[in-house]
Order: C-alpha cells, then sequence, then structure tokens
C-alpha cells in the first residue's frame, strides 16, 4: 500500500546509555534540521536530548521498562516514520528481545531505522527528509506488495 511520510516526519530517537552521549552531539549539530520534525524518543534518551538541545521530545517509558515496545506498537499502527536507534553493539542489553523486536517491526513496515551515526547523517542529508516521501508500507494482510 501506497503511504506519504509528510514532509514532518515523526522521529524516534533511542540509545542504549554508552551512547546517549554520541547521540546528544548528533542532535544538536543537526538541531535546525531536526527542529522541523516531531521528535519522540526512550524515556531516559528523550530527557537528555530535550535538556541538552532544547529541542521539544516526547518522552515514552524507559528502554528497559517498555519504552522500545511503546514505540515499536506505534510503527505498527503507522505513528512513527522513522527511527534512529544507537544500540550498543559491545553491550548485553537486559531488554534485547525489545531491541530485537523493535528492528524487526521497522523492518516489517518499511520505515528507515539507523543503527549508527553514519546512516543517520544518510538519513538526515536525504532530500526525502525534508519533503514528503511516498513509500510502500506493505499490506500484510491483502499480499506482500
Ligand atoms: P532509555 O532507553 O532512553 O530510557 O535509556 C533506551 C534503551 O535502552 O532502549
Amino acid at each position: 500500500m501506497e503511504k506519504v511520510m509528510d514532509a514532518a516526519k515523526r522521529i524516534a530517537l533511542i540509545a542504549h546509555d554508552q551512547m546517549k552521549a554520541s547521540l546528544v552531539a548528533w542532535c544538536k549539530k543537526n538541531h535546525e534540521a531536526l527542529s522541523h520534525h516531531i521528535l519522540c524518543g526512550t524515556g531516559t534518551t528523550a530527557k537528555l536530548i530535550a535538556e541538552e538541545s532544547g529541542l521539544p521530545v516526547r518522552g515514552y517509558l524507559s528502554g528497559p521498562l517498555g519504552g522500545d515496545q511503546q514505540i515499536g506498537a506505534k510503527v505498527a499502527e503507522g505513528e512513527i516514520d522513522m527511527i534512529i536507534f544507537l544500540s550498543d553493539p559491545l553491550t548485553a542489553q537486559p531488554h534485547d528481545p525489545d531491541v530485537k523486536a523493535l528492528l524487526r517491526i521497522a523492518q516489517v513496515y518499511n520505515i528507515p531505522i539507523a543503527n549508527n551515526l553514519a546512516t543517520a547523517d544518510f538519513i538526515i542529508s536525504s532530500p526525502m527528509f525534508s519533503s514528503c516521501y511516498t513509500y510502500t508500507r506493505p499490506d500484510y494482510v491483502r499480499g506482500r506488495s
């Protein structure tokens, strides 16, 4: 099913503890671009970004307490357009199943998801980041296309 993302994207921001400083710095560096979008994130990440960058970021629960699952549900409901998720590749996470579930649901619904800063840079510098973007949201009930 064709779907259109607005020019103002609904973006979820998540970073594991060792990655939070990098994500905050990236948000500060990209403050102007991000200020045109609707931001949310897992509890601690959202709070840190809002405090340090001044950007408004709606906070869900902390990741280990269900925040990733809340964001995953919003993706499934079509209420989040993309995810910047700096997961920590070197530290075991108690909520690893939730992390995997979020990656999976982003894949299921064909939304952009950045797992590192290089990918986040490519996404934010894309012309599609700040304009309407038509994409395919698979309709698994009717058939995969
Ligand atoms: P946090 O959650 O932003 O509440 O720390 C992130 C995560 O661990 O998924």
